[in-house]
């Protein structure tokens, strides 16, 4: 039982869908309940638990993806950054958070993070992350 699996399977579909499939990777928005509009994922199509392992194709359509990804969802939501961060521990497939900071939310990143992660304050409805999904996707076309 893996939820990075369970996504690239469509076993489960998050808000929107796939937003874009590489050779190695692809990026959806986080799943429901969405923790923030624009909470996009990053994680390898085949299940893999340490970046160590990545090939090296893997490793370089990463860096792109992760630059694409920035930039199509700063183009979108316009945010005051974008975060990119990965810890694997409760879902162990790799993936990266590809993270928009709103004007609103703390400057700090930890407290920014808890705020959206663990209070849930930022949360949106699947509507709203699928709307972006939908706007991201076309950034990438
Ligand atoms: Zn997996």
């Amino acid at each position: 039982m893996c939820l990075g699996c369970d996504v690239v399977n469509g076993v489960v579909v998050p808000p929107g869908g796939i937003i874009y499939a590489g050779e190695y990777w692809i990026v959806n928005h986080c799943v429901s309940p969405a923790l923030l509009r624009g909470f996009l994922i990053v994680q390898p199509k085949r299940h893999c638990e340490h970046l160590a392992e990545l090939t090296s194709e893997e490793a370089a359509e990463l860096g792109t993806l992760l630059q694409r990804s920035a930039a199509a969802l700063s183009a979108v939501v316009h945010p005051m950054k974008v975060y990119v961060l990965s810890f694997g521990e409760s879902v162990r497939h790799i993936h990266f958070w590809v993270v928009p900071r709103y004007e609103g939310i703390p400057t700090d990143g930890l407290k920014g993070l808890h705020e959206i992660v663990v209070e849930r304050r930022w949360v949106c409805s699947d509507d709203e992350a699928a709307r972006i999904a939908e706007q991201v996707r076309e950034q990438f076309t």
